[in-house]
């Protein structure tokens, strides 16, 4: 028998939280030779999530795990507790529960582990009811990230993934904060397989990232992933040295061979605009790293749990309280 988890980032989804479990037993009762695990983890979650949870723990024939931040701490910390409380499993699988990460995938999952890969990334081929806008913004973000960074991240692969018990401890070790779980995960390496599937649309509620959210969790995973940006302002450097010496000297067989009236003051603004410009993108830059550096060193704790069930097997009382 092999030990599996699920590992489940709850944010407010009380609506469709049950709806999610069921489809999730279906698809789990299909796959034999598994003792399954699920694990939840309510990220601060302001409705019913939690009583849901609770409730899902009394009727689960799974062994589960539940796990209630005391705030919004953000799916990729959610992800993150849950994988680290993940225990002597042969596999784990990180899956959305707002049921657009579709569970029947599970099974071809688990199929191409036993062929030997150690992450099994489910990629995204459509989402229907994202904005022109989103599918767009997406599609650069991966573009860019993929040219210019260490990390190859492929597009519309989700978190959505399997994981081996080897990937499982690699990732456990893993201290930086600002973190963006797949990209963490596609710069470890290992053997990848690939599995397909197209999104339904969310069945309630819209999308807990905005697009604030978004533009954050973008130019952040860039920074940490990396260097272009820096790189970036010394190119600009470069082209703006460039521009105003070419300005200049312009200026100069404008102004003694062309008798072109210009004053003297006119060549201080010019280069003194452009090199304040460096400085200023500069510093900006620089902030940003600082911003990370700073955050790492920091070292408070990644995220905090304040309430926890956990039920280790079908007839055993549940709602046994961790701490
Ligand atoms: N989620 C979370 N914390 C958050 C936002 C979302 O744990 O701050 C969970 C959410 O409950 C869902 C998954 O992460 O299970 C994906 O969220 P969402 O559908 O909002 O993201 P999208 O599908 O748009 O990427
Ligand atoms: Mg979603």
């Amino acid at each position: 028998m092999k030990k599996a988890s699920i590992v489940v980032p709850v944010y407010n989804e009380e609506k469709i939280l049950e709806t999610f479990f069921n489809k999730l037993s279906k698809a789990l009762e299909e796959i034999p030779g598994f003792d399954w695990e699920i694990i939840f983890v309510d990220d601060g979650s302001n409705d019913g999530s939690w009583e849901k949870i609770k409730k899902i723990v009394n009727i689960s024939p799974y062994r589960i795990k539940a796990f209630r931040f005391s705030r919004n701490f953000g799916k990729e910390l959610a992800l993150t507790a849950g994988i680290e409380h993940v225990v002597d499993a042969d596999l784990a699988i990180c899956i959305d529960a707002d049921l657009q990460h579709p569970p029947e995938l599970i099974k071809e999952m688990v199929k191409r582990w036993f062929n030997g890969a150690d992450i099994v990334v489910a990629v995204r081929q459509d989402v229907e009811d994202f904005s022109f806008f989103r599918k767009f913004g997406s599609k650069i973000f991966y573009w860019i990230m993929s040219r210019y960074s260490s990390t190859n991240l492929c597009p519309g692969s989700t978190d959505f993934r399997l994981l081996d018990k080897k990937v499982i401890e690699v990732l456990k070790t893993f201290r930086e904060r600002t973190r963006l779980f797949r990209g963490l995960i596609d710069w470890m390496g290992f053997k990848k397989d690939f599995v397909y599937f197209i999104a339904p649309g969310r069945n309630n509620g819209s999308s807990s990232f905005g697009l604030k959210t978004l533009i954050n969790l973008a130019i952040n995973s860039f920074t940490v992933f990396s260097l272009l940006p820096l790189k970036f302002t010394g190119y600009l450097g470069l082209f703006i040295t460039l521009f105003s010496f070419l300005l200049l000297l312009f200026m100069f067989f404008a102004k003694f061979f062309m008798h072109w009236t210009i004053r003297p003051i006119a060549f201080f603004v010019v280069f003194n605009t452009f090199l304040f410009g460096i400085v200023l993108c500069a510093l900006g830059l620089i902030a940003l790293y600082i911003g990370h550096i700073y955050t790492e060193v920091v070292g408070r704790p990644l995220y905090i749990i304040k309430e926890s069930l956990q039920k280790t097997s079908f007839n055993e009382n549940s709602n046994f309280q961790l701490a």
